[in-house]
Formats: C-alpha cells, structure tokens, sequence
C-alpha cells in the first residue's frame, strides 16, 4: 500500500458513462485526468476475468502518464447463457460500440435457449473489478456486483450500456429509468468503490 495519499489520480477508461460515473465517486480532493488528457488508446483486454483485465487496463494507462491509475472492467452476467457477455460485454456492441446491437444479441440469445423466456426471471448480474496501480505496483483490486433479472423489453434513455435491460433485484425500474444519479448510489461500481476508497 501507498504510504502517501494520492493526490491526482488518472481514471483509465475511454468509455464516457464509466468516467463519469468514476470522477462522481472520486473524493473531491483528488485532482482528476481522464484517458483524454493524454490522448491514450485502451490496451488489449486479453485477460480471463473482470480482475485481470481490470489491472491490464490501470497498469497500461499508469505507465502511459506516469500517474496513479484507477480502471475498472466490467460487465453484464446472464446465467441463462453461461454467464455471458461476462466479459465480452463491450465486445457484443461491436468496435462502434453499439449497445442495440448488444442487447439484440442478448435477446436473441435467450431466444435461443427458450422461447418462453420473456415469462419467466432471467437472473443476471453486473460486475465490476475496480484496480488502482502505479505502474506496475497494484495498489489495491476489487470486485463489487449487483444481482437482478433482465427486463423482457428494452425500457428508459438514461445510463449507458446495457443499463435499459437490467432492473436491479427488489426494483421495478431499470437501471436505464432510474435517475443516473440514483442508479450510481446503488450499483456495481459503487459497491465496489466503497471496498477501495480506503485506499485513496
Ligand atoms: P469494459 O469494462 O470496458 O470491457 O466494458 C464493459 C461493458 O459492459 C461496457 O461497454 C458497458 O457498456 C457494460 N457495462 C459495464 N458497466 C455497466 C453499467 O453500469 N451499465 C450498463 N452497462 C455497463
């Protein structure tokens, strides 16, 4: 663990709801950079899991800015596919980042396996693996999760990603109704980041 408080902090992801997502979470105290600052392209996600792809990402973006890097990698578990997208989350939008065509790809998927499965609680999770590194040195590696089921339809236009198919388990509405603000008090990331804030 780091002896010194950090005092600036580079949030290493390219995806704009992740950032600002993160950047609320932050303490205030801490100066904020984003990937945009220094121009950086994401690294090869060629991990196994959320973990080991989340300290690729925070180590790759430490060493680019020579900054303490904070990068999560996370994503949608569906158990009625095996747990997939997992994480291939992101890469089921495609490299425009399409998440219609995700979600697509999810129903059609659950499709696959039962057509009946609108009637039925298709239970899914979100999952985030939240690193902090300083070069090579993890400072701390995280995992927070939400439980809940997919919605049979796509519902609300805020949040990001795969947010309009997930209602969080004891809620009605999707993340994608819920206010942002009130879906980032309760979700994934933000349980994750209270297991890691002692270490900022
Ligand atoms: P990665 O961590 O950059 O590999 O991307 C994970 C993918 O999962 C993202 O592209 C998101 O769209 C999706 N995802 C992760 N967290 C959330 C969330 O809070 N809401 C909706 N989708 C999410």
């Amino acid at each position: 663990m780091l002896k010194k408080k950090i005092s600036k902090i580079l949030i290493g992801t390219n995806n704009k709801g992740k950032l600002r997502e993160i950047k609320g979470l932050l303490p205030k105290s801490i100066k904020i950079y984003s990937t945009l600052d220094f121009n950086l392209k994401s690294p090869a996600e060629n991990g196994q899991t959320f973990t080991e792809n989340s300290i690729i990402k925070s180590k790759y973006f430490s060493k680019k800015s020579n900054l303490v890097c904070i990068a999560d990698d996370s994503g949608l578990e569906i158990d009625r596919l095996e747990k997939k997208p997992g994480i291939f989350s992101a890469r089921w939008a495609g490299s425009k980042g399409d998440f219609n065509k995700a979600i697509k790809r999810v129903y059609m998927e659950l499709d696959k396996k039962d057509k009946n499965w609108r009637g039925k609680k298709i239970k899914a999770r979100f999952v985030c693996a939240l690193s902090i590194c300083y070069l090579d040195k993890i400072i701390a590696s995280v995992i927070g999760k939400i439980d809940g089921y997919i919605s049979n339809e796509i519902r609300g236009k805020n949040g990001f990603g795969y947010d309009p198919i997930f209602i969080p388990k004891k809620k009605r509405q999707t993340f994608g109704e819920m206010k942002f603000s009130n879906k980032c008090k309760i979700d994934h990331r933000s349980i994750a980041f209270k297991k890691i804030k002692k270490f900022l």
